[in-house]
């Protein structure tokens, strides 16, 4: 299994590199893609709110002059310029119904939302699939809801059923594995059972990659990125990060889901039960070894990483015995819930609870709160989450004070502190403007660079 994401597609150069990576792969192989880079976006902010016919034009044109664009860097021959063109114009039609369906009854929904974000894979795949096929190879363009990946049916952030998948996608797979024809999947999204289209969040195509892996017994998942793979440290803050050659699934999972934003915190779900060997390697440096996560080789119980996630707020809720009443933290959790707001770390006193939210939700969090009667709800914006990872971690004697040490001897004030939940991970908050010298000393620290 091959996946490739959106900024390795950004050029018909590029587009070229990935054709020939795939092609170099002698196994029968598949293939999952994201959307070109921003496509995405366009997406995503066409349909946040209603849109006139004219929006919709300018909308439509715009999107086909940037495929199409990519079409004749990418392709050399005019015939296969011409059926690419055709078979995206014809999934075009479809978005453009769509978008102005959705502006003649003047709503946008949940389930008209995913229908549209969905549009970048289905048409990055075409253009894969017939550059390939002009390259000699043989690949069809396959959308992840007619291949038949079943998810929840949660909008925006579905999760696969890996079960009616796998029973839907092997024999489809099978058939074109055998033609020696690679398939060239949409990643992102996949169909609820009852049908309409559901998206994985952002990033959501490694999730893709891994469910699809999963369902066809795949003992590797390569995961061709922009960069060389995971780091010591965002090399933005400190340049003298390092590679990291080997993560365990849940070292992986962990720096994804706070901040390091090399793979969908949910691919490794998948790959953790079959068993499938992840590799995350550079499309521009393909000689780079890149990180392996999970599969059988050792993961050593040294500090991996530390990632560092900002845009978050603090929402402290205070009720009388609000640590010894069952159920408060139950409540509290299901208001947020109803509200969609993710909650990423959460610490209790008796008198009150302090969740650390989404920037974005925090006037959400305090109104939902407050109007299911907290005694006080209480909102402090612009924290930073630093999150340090490593297998074996509670068994590093001193290393925490270690870490608080050296935030301390930079002045720089430690807010919500969580231990103890993950045993690969802890993490704790630091004022956002405090971030990258918190950081630049935790690193040094920890790596001596
Ligand atoms: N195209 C989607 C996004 O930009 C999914 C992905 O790239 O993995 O979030
Ligand atoms: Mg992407």
């Amino acid at each position: 299994m091959l996946k490739f994401g959106g900024s390795s597609l950004k050029t018909g150069e590029c587009m070229r590199q990935v054709a020939e990576i795939i092609i170099a792969e002698k196994e029968k192989k598949a293939v999952v893609l994201s959307a070109v880079t921003g496509v995405t976006e366009m997406l995503i902010q066409f349909i946040s709110r209603t849109r006139s016919e004219e929006d919709v034009d300018a909308f439509i044109k715009d999107i086909t002059r940037l495929h199409t664009d990519l079409i004749k860097d990418a392709l050399r021959t005019e015939k296969g310029q011409a059926k690419a063109m055709e078979e995206l114009v014809a999934k075009l039609v479809k978005l453009e119904r769509m978008l102005y369906g959705s502006c003649y009854i003047e709503e946008v929904n949940p389930r008209i939302r995913d229908y549209v974000q969905c549009f970048g894979e289905r048409l990055s795949v075409i253009m894969l699939a017939a550059l390939l096929n002009e390259m000699g190879a043989k690949a069809r363009p396959v959308d992840a809801d007619e291949l038949g990946i079943i998810t929840d049916g949660l909008y925006g952030t579905a999760t696969v059923n890996m079960e009616a998948t796998r029973s839907n996608i092997r024999p489809k797979m099978m058939k074109m594995l055998q033609d020696e024809v690679t398939p060239v999947i949409t990643g992102f999204f996949g169909r609820a059972p009852e049908g309409s289209v559901t998206v994985f969040g952002r990033n959501g195509s490694d999730y893709s990659a891994a469910a699809v892996a999963n369902a066809m017994g795949a003992s590797s998942l390569e995961i061709w990125k922009d960069v060389d793979g995971f780091m010591s440290v965002d090399p933005k803050i400190v340049p003298s990060a390092r590679p990291i050659p080997r993560l365990s699934y849940d070292e992986a999972a962990e720096l994804a889901y706070f901040g390091a934003k090399v793979v969908h915190p949910m691919t490794m779900e998948p790959a953790r039960s079959g068993n499938i060997e992840i590799r995350v390697k550079n499309v521009f440096r393909p000689e780079a070894p890149g990180t392996a996560i999970g599969g059988t080789g050792n993961v050593d119980k040294s500090i991996k990483s530390i990632s560092c996630m900002k845009n978050l707020s603090l929402v402290k809720v205070f009720g009388e015995g609000t640590g010894y009443k069952l159920g408060v933290l139950a409540d509290v959790a299901s208001i947020l819930r109803k509200a969609e707001i993710n909650i990423y770390s959460v610490v209790t006193s008796l008198t009150c609870i302090a969740l650390l939210v989404d920037k974005k939700d925090v006037a959400k969090a305090q109104k939902v709160l407050a109007e299911s009667g907290a005694t006080r709800v209480e909102t402090h914006t612009n924290f930073a989450l630093m999150c340090i990872v490593g297998e074996g971690l509670g068994h590093h004697k001193g290393l925490a004070s270690r870490v608080f040490k050296a935030v301390a001897k930079e002045g720089v004030n430690v807010g919500l502190i969580s231990a103890g939940a993950s045993l690969v991970a802890y993490h704790f908050t630091v004022d956002e403007g405090d971030l990258e010298k918190a950081t630049k000393a935790v690193h040094e620290e920890l790596f001596g660079c």
